[in-house]
Parts: C-alpha cells; sequence; structure tokens
C-alpha cells in the first residue's frame, strides 16, 4: 500500500491536522495518535474438503475513555492492522461527534468471504469470537457488522461468546437480527442517517432535492438503503449506482428490481439493462456531473488525481475513509460542501447504540422511536460541525467540514481523558 494511501497514517495526519487547528494539548495529542489495545489473532477454521486454513484477525480498541470501544467487523481480503486501527480511530471520532457514551474499536479478518459456504462462513465466525471474547463484551468492546459480515454473522458471534461465558448477554454486539434482539430500524440506521445529513445539508446549500441528481458507488448495506431511502423520502433521481465489478448510469433514473435482478443473475448491478442505461467504471461514476455523489464503498476512492474531475456539488461520505485528506483539500478549494464519514454515517453506530441500550435495559422500542432519537442526534451533529465551521471562520480561520467535526469530537475524548487522569 503507498504510504500516502495507507488509511492509519491518514487517520494520524487528520488528527495532526485537527490537533493544530484547536491547539490541543501535547500529552493528549500524543496518547490519540496510537489504539490503546490492539489484539492479533490466528484462526484455523475447518473448511468443505476437511482441511484446515488459518485466517489472521485483528480487534483493535482505540480509545475508551468515554465509554466502551464499540465498531464493526470487516472480513476482507485486502484487510491490514493498519486499516482496522484507521478504523478504530475513526469509531472514536464518530461515537464522540454523536455524543453518546461509547469509545471506538474495530475488527477485521483478512479473508474472502465470497469464496466460502455457509458452514464456513459460521465457522470463520466461531473461531473469530472464541478467539476475541476474553477481550469483548457490554462493559468492554461492542462489536458490530461492517463490510461483509451481516446481522446472521453477528447471530453466530453472539451464540459462540455465550457458550465461551455460560450466559447470555445481548449487549455484546449489535447489528444482530431482531430475533436475538436486535433493534427495529437497525438494518438501514446508516443510510438514514445518512439522508438526514442529505436533508440538512440541502437546506444550508439551499438545494431542491425533489430535483437534484444522485450518484451512489456501492450496493451493500449502506449504498443500497442510501439509493431507496433517497428516492422515497426526497422524490431524488439516482442515476447511477456500482458494486465492486462496476456500475450503471441511466439519466432517467434507475429501477430498484432491475438492478437486483442484475446483482442476482449477473452477479453485479453493471450488467443492469434499460433503454439508456449504459455501463460505467466506479472511477467514471464518481465523476457524473450529479448535484448528490455518496460514496458508499470502500476507502480512498477520491484521490488527489481524481478530486479536480468531480462535479458534485454535495459529497456525503457514507463509506469509511473514501476521500483522502489531499483530495478533501481539493473538494474544499472547489467549494463542494463534502461532509465526513465520521458524521455522515455515524447512523449505523447511533443505532447500534440503541440496540445495546434496549439489550441492557431489556426493553425494547419501536421503529418510531428509533428513527425520532436517530433524527434528533444526528442532526445535532450537522449543525454542531457547521456551527464551529463558522466560529473558526468568525476568527478568520478557514477550516473545512471534517476538521470542524475533528475538534468537536477530539476536543470531548481530550476532556474524558484529562476528567480521568490519564495526563
Ligand atoms: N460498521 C459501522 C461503522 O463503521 C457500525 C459500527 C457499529 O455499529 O458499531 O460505523
Amino acid at each position: 500500500m503507498a504510504e500516502e494511501l495507507n488509511p492509519f497514517k491518514i487517520a494520524q495526519e487528520q488528527l495532526d491536522k485537527a490537533a493544530e487547528i484547536m491547539g490541543l494539548d501535547k500529552q493528549a495529542h500524543a496518547i490519540l495518535r496510537e489504539p490503546r489495545r490492539t489484539l492479533i489473532v490466528n484462526l484455523p477454521v475447518k473448511m468443505r474438503d476437511g482441511h484446515t486454513e488459518t485466517f489472521t484477525g485483528f480487534r483493535v480498541q482505540y480509545n475508551d475513555a468515554r465509554g466502551p470501544a464499540k465498531g464493526g467487523i470487516r472480513f476482507h481480503p485486502a484487510e491490514t492492522i493498519d486499516t482496522v486501527k484507521a478504523l478504530s480511530a475513526w469509531m472514536t471520532w464518530k461515537c464522540s461527534l454523536a455524543d453518546i457514551p461509547l469509545g471506538g474499536g474495530k475488527g477485521g479478518v483478512i479473508c474472502d468471504p465470497k469464496k466460502f459456504n455457509e458452514t464456513e462462513l459460521e465457522n470463520l465466525a466461531r473461531a473469530y469470537m472464541r478467539a476475541i471474547a476474553s477481550f469483548v463484551g457490554p462493559d468492554k468492546d461492542i462489536p458490530a457488522p461492517d463490510v461483509y459480515t451481516t446481522p446472521q454473522i453477528m447471530a453466530w458471534m453472539l451464540d459462540e461468546y455465550t457458550r465461551v461465558v455460560g450466559h447470555n448477554d445481548f449487549g455484546t454486539i449489535t447489528g444482530k437480527p431482531v430475533e436475538v434482539w436486535g433493534s427495529e430500524g437497525r438494518m438501514d440506521s446508516t443510510a438514514l442517517g445518512g439522508m438526514f445529513v442529505m436533508r440538512e445539508a440541502a437546506k444550508s446549500l439551499k438545494m431542491n432535492l425533489k430535483k437534484s441528481t444522485v450518484a451512489v458507488q456501492g450496493f451493500g448495506n449502506a449504498g443500497k438503503f442510501a439509493y431507496t431511502l433517497s428516492k422515497k423520502m426526497f422524490g431524488s433521481k439516482v442515476v447511477a449506482i456500482s458494486d465492486s465489478e462496476g456500475g450503471v448510469y441511466d439519466p432517467d433514473g434507475l429501477d430498484l428490481q432491475k438492478l437486483e435482478e442484475a446483482k442476482a443473475e449477473t452477479g453485479s448491478v453493471k450488467n443492469y439493462k434499460s433503454k439508456n442505461a449504459k455501463a460505467i467504471t466506479n472511477e467514471k461514476l464518481l465523476e457524473l456531473d450529479v448535484d448528490v455523489l455518496i460514496p458508499a464503498a470502500i476507502e480512498n476512492q477520491i484521490r488527489k488525481d481524481n478530486a479536480d474531475d468531480i462535479k458534485a456539488k454535495l459529497i456525503l461520505e457514507l463509506a469509511n475513509g473514501p476521500i483522502t485528506p489531499d483530495a478533501t483539500d481539493i473538494l474544499f478549494e472547489k467549494r463542494a460542501m463534502d461532509l465526513p464519514d465520521f458524521l455522515v454515517n455515524s447512523g449505523g453506530v447511533i443505532g447500534s447504540y440503541f440496540e445495546w441500550v434496549q439489550n441492557i435495559s431489556g426493553y425494547y422500542w419501536d421503529t418510531n422511536k428509533f428513527h425520532t432519537e436517530l433524527d434528533k442526534i444526528i442532526t445535532k451533529s450537522f449543525r454542531d460541525t457547521v456551527a464551529t465551521q463558522k466560529a473558526y471562520a468568525a476568527k478568520k480561520v478557514k477550516i473545512n467540514e471534517r476538521m470542524a467535526a475533528y475538534v468537536i469530537a477530539v476536543d470531548r475524548v481530550a476532556k474524558a481523558m484529562k476528567a480521568r487522569g490519564w495526563y
């Protein structure tokens, strides 16, 4: 991985910039540049032909000054300890910006889940949880789904945890199926939170979402729901969407059923067929002349080399880390509103927080309450971010939206560490 695209270097660089802007105490800064705890595990897994394959897994607890570590688990062939460290740092800022009582963590296993059958997937999920069981728990570290992990995988992990500790503890893991006390509303809460941010951002940009065009990169949990919800909630026209193999562009707008069919029958949405639709690459999708661009796939998609070609006026980072720091600077100069990942996609962990609250209190909410509370929290995060940006502008310091969000999040964690006597 090129050093400038190493996500952990990027996360550290972002923190360094924020520290400078806010005049962060040097001791706090030093603590916050590295994770508190890092666990690397070796996972022997029985495969379908009877042989045992060994996988490497990680769990990182970045900071728990404000509450137990919290963050998803990725099953990804390109996983590295540095991607997990970066993602755990971003979880710390995400939970802090949302002002929920959780710290930041992340997990990952280097594997290609597309090659597994269901039994292999279950075996790997259980092996991973067995290996990290003493490291996690409802008041220590609470995992959840992320790229290529699902509610079913969370259910297997919960069950494995239960076997290790000898009792049920539903608040150990979130993003579970509702049958094992996942929360109503959690399934699409990442995208829904992003939509509340989109609504607020459009208001401040005076953009009419009913007349807007949208491109979504990614067809996973975040991307697919961003597609359906932006149509349903605002009447926006989604003209492009993609998955890891490529994308499709249709100026007339896309149809969900046909997208699902293309995906199920051919393995990719790029084979979507209709009168004016044409296949496009993931790179070209980002450069489309649309009002709103939603990167909802993986890291480092908008970089120095393509940032200048981005035409959208509003960029909602629904993926984690889709835009590199130098690309953020270019977008800022172009006056595009680029809202950072740990604000835009925080609906996922805010939903997980609600699930955890329900699990530990044993009292369950309806979807309405879930949506109202999510809207309240994420709308406040957006407004706090814009207000901080304005407050700096009033002092003649121009900072982008990401730095404004960083300043808020880092300040809260630093204050908690100070109060606890860590420095
Ligand atoms: N994986 C999601 C994220 O990156 C959710 C994490 C969680 O719910 O703990 O925000």
